[in-house]
This record gives C-alpha cells, sequence and structure tokens, in this order.
C-alpha cells in the first residue's frame, strides 16, 4: 500500500491503470477506522482492481461549535488498517491540498434533499451536505473511480450523493453498503470512542428504537406517525431526547404519513453525553424485510 498526499501524486499512480482498463474504487473516509469503514473497503476490495481509500477531515462539512477540533484520528493505525485490508493507495491529502487559499466554489443539492434531516437548519443546517457535495465532487474528480462505495448509516449522504453523481454527470457508479454494529446493535462510529461506559449503554437505545419502529411496521402497523412514536418511546425510557425522529421516503426524503408499499426512512439523531450519534432503518415493504440485527 502507498500513502499518497498530493493530488499530482494520486494521478501519477493512476495513470497507468487507468489506461489498462483497470476497475478503480473509491472508498472516501474521515479516518479513524471501524468495522463499518473496513467493511466498506472489503466490498470494494472484491470487485475492484484498484482500491483507493481518501482519509481527509473535511472541514467545510463541520459547522462552528462542531467537533473538527477533536474528531479523532490516528493515521498510523489507519494505514495499518488499510494495509491489513489490501488497500492499493491511502490518499491524505491536507486541507491546503483540498483547499488551497482562493478557492471559491461550492457544489449544492437543493434543499429539498439538503435541508430535512440533519441539513435542518435547527440542526447541522444545509451547510453541512454543501461541505460533503463539494468534497465529494473534488475526490471524484481527483481518483476518477469507476465506482464509489459509501455507507448506509448515512442514509442521507448517500441519498444527496447519489443525486449529486446523476446531475452534475460523473461517470461514477455508487454502491452502499448495510450499517455495520456491534453486537446489542450500536451502529459503529468514529464518535463512539467520545461515549463512556455508561452512555454506551444508554446509546443501544437509538438502535433499540429503530428496531422497535421495524417490529411495529412488520406487526401491521401503517402509520408513520405510530412508528416514530414506537422509536421515541425507547429513547425515553432510556434517558435519550434525540434531536429527531423522522420517517421521509427513503427514496427522495419527502415526508409521508402511511406505509405505502415504498422504502421507508426512518432516522434519528441524538447527542449522548458529547457524542451526537446518528442512525436509521429503511423499511421496505418490497423486500422481504430483514430485520435490523441486534
Ligand atoms: P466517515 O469516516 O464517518 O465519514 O465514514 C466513511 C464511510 O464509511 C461513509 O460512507 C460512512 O457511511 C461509512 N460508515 C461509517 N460507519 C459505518 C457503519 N457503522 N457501517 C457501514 N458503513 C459505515
Amino acid at each position: 500500500m502507498r500513502i499518497l498526499r498530493s493530488k499530482a501524486q494520486l494521478r501519477e499512480a493512476l495513470e497507468r491503470p487507468r489506461r489498462d482498463g483497470k476497475r478503480i474504487s473509491l472508498v472516501p473516509t474521515m479516518g479513524y477506522f471501524h468495522e463499518g469503514h473496513l467493511s466498506v473497503m472489503r466490498a470494494a476490495r472484491r470487485e475492484s482492481d484498484v482500491l483507493v481509500v481518501s482519509l481527509f477531515i473535511n472541514p467545510t462539512q463541520f459547522g462552528p461549535g462542531e467537533d473538527l477540533d477533536s474528531y479523532p484520528r490516528d493515521e498510523e493505525r489507519d494505514a495499518g488498517l488499510a494495509e491489513a485490508e489490501d488497500v492499493d493507495l491511502l490518499w491524505v491529502p491536507d486541507a491546503d491540498e483540498m483547499y488551497p487559499e482562493g478557492f471559491a466554489t461550492g457544489v449544492e443539492v437543493s434543499n429539498e434533499l439538503t435541508g430535512v434531516l440533519e441539513g435542518d437548519p435547527a440542526r447541522r443546517g444545509p451547510s453541512h451536505f454543501r461541505g460533503v457535495t463539494t468534497v465529494v465532487a473534488k475526490l471524484f474528480n481527483a481518483v476518477q473511480p469507476d465506482v464509489a462505495y459509501f455507507g448506509g448509516k448515512d442514509a442521507q449522504q448517500a441519498v444527496v450523493i447519489r443525486r449529486m453523481t446523476e446531475d452534475l454527470d460523473f461517470p461514477v457508479e455508487i454502491e452502499v453498503l448495510p450499517t455495520v454494529r456491534e453486537e446489542g446493535g450500536l451502529a459503529l462510529s468514529s464518535r463512539n470512542a467520545y461515549l463512556s461506559r455508561e452512555e454506551r449503554d444508554r446509546a443501544l437505545a437509538i438502535s433499540g428504537g429503530l428496531r422497535a419502529a421495524e417490529r411495529a411496521a412488520a406487526a401491521g402497523e401503517t402509520s408513520v406517525a405510530a412508528l416514530v412514536e414506537a422509536a421515541q418511546s425507547e429513547l425515553r425510557n432510556a434517558g435519550i431526547e434525540p434531536e429527531y425522529v423522522e420517517a421521509r421516503s427513503a427514496e427522495d426524503l419527502s415526508p409521508i404519513a402511511e406505509l405505502n408499499g415504498r422504502p421507508v426512512l426512518v432516522a434519528v439523531a441524538a447527542r449522548v453525553g458529547r457524542a451526537r450519534l446518528i442512525d436509521n432503518v429503511v423499511i421496505d415493504p418490497t423486500s422481504q424485510n430483514e430485520p435490523t440485527e441486534a
């Protein structure tokens, strides 16, 4: 595995394989790898000739007062883990490489997708997704992958990136992999590093709440408000006041009132201690429902 810093190095390393028609994959990350990241890398590894992992803590997707400065980082450990997954190129640009002086451009997906859930102005706001889409567009242009892999844990991010990719004609396939969870159900996240033992136990109510919503749907409940209430009640019992629990169309994030045969995203964000955690499930009546594993 080679560790590269500059776009020029990256371009040079990819020139030959691209000319030879090799399948190039990209897994964008912010590092501090856990099994969620590694499972995405593994899926990408199986389907590609050259596997590029980018590691960049993108400052423009953090708002004022968010955890940019304290976001966990350990490049050496990450490099070891990536190497063990047989990654070919670990690309670790610094902020000046991505945003040199004078940088003045942004990529924005419209408000219906970026102004709701995480992007609601009362939460992280649409500028969060502007940061995400701008950096992902830059990563796509720098790597020019055939396929890029993302995790379903960031479900809204995946919807927004698919939209951007289609709208801007990026010749990149987007693959979204299932959320990896700890035993007990907690979705793996770099931010879990902020949790004390007691907070980690309490945080189980987030995935527990989502499972309660799934169970209600499986038992025939079709009112979305009732599914949301099922999740909220688990959270309340654990003393967690969520920022939101919302159910929306998994395809275009539009609001829905009743399960209507289309996949529905049930998404939660909640602060536990100093960690702001997000999680979701997709209730898909068209597929054989595979309830979230505990
Ligand atoms: P991050 O470093 O948090 O930006 O995550 C990098 C990629 O890994 C994103 O596409 C995430 O959606 C994905 N990811 C993060 N956590 C998980 C998880 N628990 N399961 C599956 N994918 C994940």
